[in-house]
């Protein structure tokens, strides 16, 4: 075993503090990497604040990890120590189910091991359940680690590997890319991400913002449309307009009224999620044959996809950097919708 400072919350309305964690010997297959920067994604707060049910605290989230291998187990081929590398959502899965062996370990089905909060044995985490990237070090299985490109900064790269691939793959998924109109709800984390990635790949890209006052940073992302959806005519405008139209907002929508804008045999993907049920009516997704979908982040190959697409493009994530003791704030200003884009904790500062 070795020890890592981690931030963690011991209570649904506590605060971050300071805690020592252990993390496990390396085996034959691991990796330890010294975590550089870890993104704070809302589904953190989700889960710290427990909104999904089943939180187990002390509770250290973070699963948008970006660091260098430190030391690698014996049997490692995939990874070198220096190595710039990155961890997501997931750090295990069965390996032999559909889902696993088509390479969508997120859908594992028996169920993947997430970064955080997951139940484990004491050999992988002591505590009996996964802790997270708030964290200095981590040991993670190689098949689970992927490589950050040279040209993308590790503070950049961190936010991809949670918003990053939860955008790029249903936008590969239902094939966006030229002569594709492609709308995206909500630019915080995961939408500014997905403005860049949709914009590279070709599509015709829209922002359905709650407000105008981000327009001039979504038209730098690379959106050719901006709305405001506070604005009713938006929705008059924009009706039977859309060949996909991702939800990324955390909050619960009138989602029905956002149906309407796809035009025949389009896709609305939910990406967002609040713990609320939707609700819809029958007739806007029977008229036009349109669907209703969800997508959850994205497998390791398509990870190291998504990443060398962000190197080749030149797509890093915008970023505030906070230092560790600031985390609480900056989870108050995710859920006030203040943050530009995604904040980034340098572990330096643990
Ligand atoms: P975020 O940075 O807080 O962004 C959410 C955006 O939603 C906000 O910036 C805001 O955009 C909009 N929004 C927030 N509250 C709203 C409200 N009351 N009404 C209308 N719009 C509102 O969060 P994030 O990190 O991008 O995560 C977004 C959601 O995706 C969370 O629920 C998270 O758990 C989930 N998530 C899902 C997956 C997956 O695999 N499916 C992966 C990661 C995260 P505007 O200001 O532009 O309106
Ligand atoms: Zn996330």
């Amino acid at each position: 075993m070795s020890t890592a400072a981690a931030y963690a919350v011991s209570a649904p309305d506590g605060r971050f503090e300071k805690v020592t964690i252990e993390r496990r010997e390396l085996g034959p297959h691991d990796v330890l990497i010294d975590i550089k920067y870890a993104g704070i994604c809302h589904s953190d707060i989700h889960t710290a604040r427990d909104e999904w049910g089943g939180a187990k605290y002390p509770c250290v989230p973070g699963h948008e990890i970006a660091g260098l291998v430190a030391a690698v187990g014996s049997a490692v081929t995939r990874h070198r120590v220096g190595d710039r590398v990155g961890v997501g959502c997931m750090v295990d899965s069965c390996g032999e189910c559909e889902p696993c062996v088509a390479g969508e370990e997120q859908y594992c089905i028996p169920g993947a091991t997430m970064t955080y909060n997951t139940p484990v044995a004491p050999e992988i985490q002591a505590d009996g359940y996964t802790m997270g990237g708030y964290s200095t070090q981590i040991v993670v299985t190689e098949n689970f680690v992927v490589s950050i490109p040279e040209g993308i900064g590790l503070d950049v790269a961190a936010p991809l590997l949670c918003a990053g691939v939860t955008l790029f793959s249903p936008l590969r998924h239902w094939n966006a890319g030229p002569g594709k109109r492609v709308a995206i709800i909500g630019m915080g984390g995961l939408g500014h991400v997905g403005v860049k990635i949709a914009s590279a790949m070709g599509a015709e890209v829209t922002v359905l913002s709650h407000s105008l006052s981000k327009q001039e940073d979504g038209t730098k992302f690379g959106a050719h449309h901006y709305y405001a959806t506070s604005d009713r005519q938006t929705f008059r405008d924009l009706r039977n307009h859309f060949d996909l139209i991702l939800n990324t907002v955390s909050a619960d929508l009138p989602i029905d009224s956002y149906l309407k804008l796809l035009r025949l045999d389009g896709t609305l993907v939910i990406l967002g999620l609040p713990e609320n049920p939707l609700q819809i009516k029958p007739f806007t997704v029977a008229g036009y044959r349109r669907s209703l979908a969800g997508s959850m982040i994205g497998g390791i190959a398509q990870t190291q996809e998504m990443l060398n697409f962000c190197a080749e493009h030149g797509i890093g994530a915008e970023i505030e950097t906070i230092s560790a003791d600031q985390i609480d704030g900056a989870y108050e200003r995710v859920v006030a919708s203040d943050v530009r884009y995604r904040f980034v904790i340098d572990t330096a500062t643990m």
